[in-house]
């Protein structure tokens, strides 16, 4: 038992000497023509590299010259038909006994293989540990030629189960015959009568027959803890161990196997043959490093015909594991042999084509990134070499200069000097950092304003008249101020900024005008709306140290337009938002205000920008929703809207030319009939503004053109089309508005109004009714949506009545008595305002006295409790929507005569206007008539 513990430890320091010694082998064995583990070719070729001085060192080249003169070679070539290499011819000094004839070698010194039995003719190296075999070794080279019996290691698990066999054979008689014979040869070989295992079971019973070439000793060292040497064995032919006879060293009784008996005729046998052949010329274009294996066998052996020769040749060449090449080794059988090695080497060829695949894959990437980076290097040079590119930060600040210089002259030197601050510390910060890229922005947008650049105007006022008139038709008072400001500018040299509001009712051309004056002026336009606006950042801008920070509206706005005098219109600026950002209006206010608009302060630019030389138009619907303070620094410019007349000439003149166009009917003749027309607009489209019309007119040319089309389609092209009054309703269906007249006659208690809203004038009735009547009854309720101003000036109209009845009729207690109802119809609308007190009182008064207003008269005007009438707004409004609703007689406050008399005459046509300052007057014009 101690034995075997001993057969074992050894067999584990061996394992433990080769697996340090891996390395060296593979190298070895790559020169020697076997493939192991390897995977790219790379590393064959290094490990060729390395094995060449090795194997020199170790005399291959000695052996090739000396196997011209090899026994076992003569052999070879002598006998191939009976496969038996045995050589009867001396070798070159061998003193064991020449390789000559096996009964010369019963016995033979055993050499334990670690890994990869060695074929018959083919030269191995192999690394042993074991001290005294090398002495044995060198001793018997000293004396000529040495022989060995080269024999595979078993594997642990072998080991293993040979013993747990033999345990079991010990029981079983069957077998204790065969295990005694076994362990008769070891007894007395020693002196120890042991009944133990043969010390030589840890190798395989079938072992090569070989020459021992070269000895190699390989010194200790911290990789090898013991010497070591590395011997060169050339395989001559098998050999079965047949018993220990000897230990330390190891000295086995052995049998020389000769190869069964085989028909070289068989053609199985030739087919296997030239198949191996094939495959082995196969493996040579996947893995050249066999050649060299190939060379040697073809150089000695010279015959690819000698199948058990072939056999061992091919199975020497694959990278299959131990067992696999030890059952080839063991192998008598011609045919067997040729049959499994044939099996190894076609998949050694698979694994050859994968090895290359995989390869060439590696290359493939490799010189494919090579070929990217030269290619980008290229490039670069190229760039530089062209100056399209140095490196990006310079290239950057040169851009920003060259951007800048122009500019530089007209700079203020304050923004000069920031302006190469920055590029300075641009210069010095790293391009990946984020505040370059903040830097950079800030130089982007300082760079890129138009410092002092004034675009060229046109200060030429017949011009401007040309272009004005073309676009709008009316708008006087717009157009004049535009003529003014020209007037100026060309008298003074050049221009100043204004700010100039247009406030009216929509669709009354207070947008496209402002389009027009940019034209006539020959100035940029810039237009934004700050409807809705909540954000303080979108006028001054954003603190650069937010992310995504911008500047505000009108530093953009200079951007684009790249002047500092274009004409900006801000539109809607009467529904101004406020939110919890601040308060834009009051942003505004620095931006509209002439005085401080020279320096204007953007928050993200931080330096002044003179926005003095800008024009601004903004447009409202009304004034008393924009801030006082900001109302104070424009100039107000109405436009109330339009009378049936200008409208049918905005019509004609611009609307439906645009109209036509848009659908496609400029070639086809329409009409609207002039009665078409007057009933369009005085049914369909009484709006102030002309936006209704122009979509009604854009409906009507939409259907004439389905007209047109449908009727070419059916082949029966229309030549014209004229929409008359009575196609109106097939057009545009039923008129939205029915008269605003409610009254014909008006009667006692109903007074006709006038009323100003958004969307422009309208007249409007107040309707007085009594509820009950009885001592001290007297009381007013009102209805109709009435706001806070509007009932305030009902409670006054109602006691100022009562006393002025009294005056009037003195016996008339109707007043006192009767609790009245007023309302104001259209109770869906809101309404406010003072404007409707003349209109109450009269009401009353007239229900009072029970006598009608006289017919067709309509009224406004503010009345204190005393009596006074006051001035109202909106009278052009007012005007508008008195005569739309065929009203003759206008009551008017005396205030509101500078107004009216501004009027156009078109408008006060045909009215008959009292201006009244007390209400005594309205009374007299209303009341006191004969019916
Ligand atoms: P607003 O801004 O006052 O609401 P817009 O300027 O948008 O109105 O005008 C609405 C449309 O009416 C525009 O197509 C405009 O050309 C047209 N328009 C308004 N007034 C006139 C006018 N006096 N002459 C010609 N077209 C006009």
């Amino acid at each position: 038992m101690t034995h075997l513990m001993r057969a074992y430890a050894r067999r584990r320091w061996a394992q433990t000497v080769f697996a340090r010694e891996g390395a060296l082998n593979v190298c070895v064995r790559a020169r020697g023509g076997r493939v192991r583990d390897g995977v790219s070719g790379a590393l064959y070729n290094t490990s060729a590299k390395l094995a060449t001085p090795l194997m020199d060192k170790l005399g291959a080249g000695d052996i090739r010259r000396a196997r011209g003169s090899n026994a076992f070679v003569r052999g070879a070539e002598g006998d191939g038909a009976s496969g038996a290499s045995f050589d009867s011819g001396s070798s070159t000094g061998g003193i064991m006994v020449s390789a000559g004839h096996p009964s010369s070698h019963p016995q033979v010194l055993a050499v334990p293989l670690p890994r990869r039995p060695l074929m018959p003719g083919i030269i191995m190296p192999v690394k042993i540990t074991d001290e005294k075999l090398i002495a044995e070794l060198e001793d018997m080279r000293n004396r000529g030629q040495a022989y060995v019996g080269a024999f595979l290691q078993r594997s642990d698990e072998a080991i293993a189960a040979m013993a747990k066999s033999r345990h079991a054979s010990d029981d079983d008689d069957v077998f204790a015959g065969l295990s005694k014979a076994r362990t008769t040869t070891t007894m007395g070989l020693d002196g120890e009568e042991e009944e133990e295992r043969d010390p030589a079971d840890h190798m395989h019973d079938i072992g090569t027959f070989a020459q021992v070439h070269n000895i190699v000793r390989i010194p200790a060292d911290s990789n090898n803890e013991k010497e070591a040497a590395t011997l060169l064995l050339l395989g001559h032919r098998r050999l079965r161990k047949l018993g220990t006879m000897k230990r330390d060293p190891m000295v086995v009784k052995v049998e020389h196997l000769k190869d069964e008996k085989y028909d070289a005729n068989n053609d199985i046998i030739k087919a296997t043959t030239n198949e191996v052949v094939a495959t082995i010329k196969d493996l040579l274009k996947t893995n050249p490093l066999h050649k060299e294996t190939l060379q040697y066998f073809a150089q000695n052996f010279n015959d690819f015909q000698d199948p058990p020769k072939l056999a061992d040749l091919g199975a020497s060449m694959c990278s299959a594991d131990d067992t696999q090449l030890q059952e080839i080794l063991e192998a008598l059988s011609v045919k067997e042999r040729l049959d499994a090695t044939l099996e190894l080497l076609k998949k050694e060829v698979e694994i050859g084509k994968l090895q290359a695949d995989i390869g060439k894959k590696v290359e493939e990437k490799i010189s494919g990134d090579q070929r990217r980076y030269f290619l980008m290097e290229q490039l670069k040079s190229i760039k530089k070499e062209l100056g399209m590119e140095r490196d990006d930060k310079t290239a950057l600040i040169e851009k920003f200069e060259k951007r800048f210089e122009p500019k530089r002259a007209s700079v203020p030197e304050e923004t000069k000097k920031v302006i190469d601050e920055e590029l300075q510390k641009l210069s010095g910060l790293e391009p990946s950092s984020s505040e370059f890229n903040v830097t950079r922005n800030y130089l982007e947008w300082l760079t890129s304003l138009p410092w002092g650049i004034v675009g060229d105007e046109k200060l030429d006022i017949a011009h401007a008249q040309t272009v004005l008139d073309a676009d709008h038709y009316g708008l006087e008072d717009v157009k004049e101020r535009i003529l003014e400001f020209i007037a100026v500018g060309q008298l003074m040299g050049s221009t100043q900024g204004k700010i100039i509001t247009m406030v009216g009712p929509p669709g009354v051309g207070k947008t496209s005008i402002g389009q027009s004056i940019a034209t006539a002026l020959d100035r940029k336009f810039y237009r934004f709306s700050v409807g809705g606006m909540s954000d303080v950042a979108e006028i001054k801008g954003h603190r650069r140290t937010y992310v995504g920070a911008m500047p505000g509206k009108l530093v953009q706005c200079l951007k684009t337009t790249g002047v500092c005098n274009p004409v900006v219109l801000i539109d809607e600026i009467d529904k101004l938002g406020r939110g919890y950002q601040g308060d834009p209006a009051s942003a505004l206010l620095e931006l509209l205000d002439p005085e401080q608009n020279g320096t204007f302060l953007d928050h993200y630019l931080d330096v002044p920008v003179d926005l003095s030389k800008v024009l601004f138009i903004c447009t409202a619907n009304v004034l008393d929703t924009i801030p006082g303070p900001l109302l104070d620094r424009m100039e107000v410019v109405r436009l109330s809207g339009y009378i049936a007349d200008e409208k049918v000439q905005i019509a004609r003149t611009y609307l439906e030319k645009t109209a036509k166009e848009k659908s496609g009917l400029k070639d086809v003749s329409t009409n609207i009939t002039d009665e078409a027309m007057a009933k369009l607009i005085g049914d369909y489209c009484r709006e102030a503004g002309v936006r209704n019309l122009q979509k009604h007119l854009e409906k009507i040319y939409r259907k004439v053109a389905l007209k047109v089309a449908r009727a070419k389609s059916e082949g029966k092209p229309i030549e014209s089309i004229t929409v008359d009054v009575g196609d109106l309703f097939d057009y545009v269906g039923h008129p939205p508005f029915a008269t605003d007249r409610i009254y014909d006659v008006t009667p006692p208690g109903v007074v006709t109004g006038l009323a100003w809203t958004a969307m422009g004038g309208s007249t409007l009735y107040i309707e007085c009714t009594p509820v009950d009547e009885g001592e001290g009854k007297g009381a007013l309720k009102t209805t109709g949506q009435l706001g806070d101003v509007m009932k305030e000036s009902s409670t006054i109209a109602h006691t100022f009545s009562r006393h002025f009845l009294e005056t009037k009729e003195p016996g008339n207690t109707y007043l006192a008595n009767t609790s009245l109802h007023m309302h104001v119809p259209a109770g869906a609308t809101p309404k406010d305002g003072p404007s409707a007190g003349c209109t109450m009182i009269t009401a009353m008064m007239s229900l009072a006295m029970n006598k009608p207003v006289k017919p067709n008269l309509a009224m406004t005007g503010e009345v204190t409790l005393t009596g006074r009438v006051l001035p109202i707004g909106g009278v052009k409004e007012k005007t508008i929507a008195a005569r739309r609703s065929g009203v003759k007689t206008l009551i008017f406050p005396e205030g509101n005569k500078k107004d009216y008399d501004e009027l156009s005459e078109d408008i006060r046509e045909g009215l008959e206007v009292y201006f009244v300052s007390t209400y005594e007057e309205v009374y007299q014009h209303a009341l006191n008539w004969d019916a």
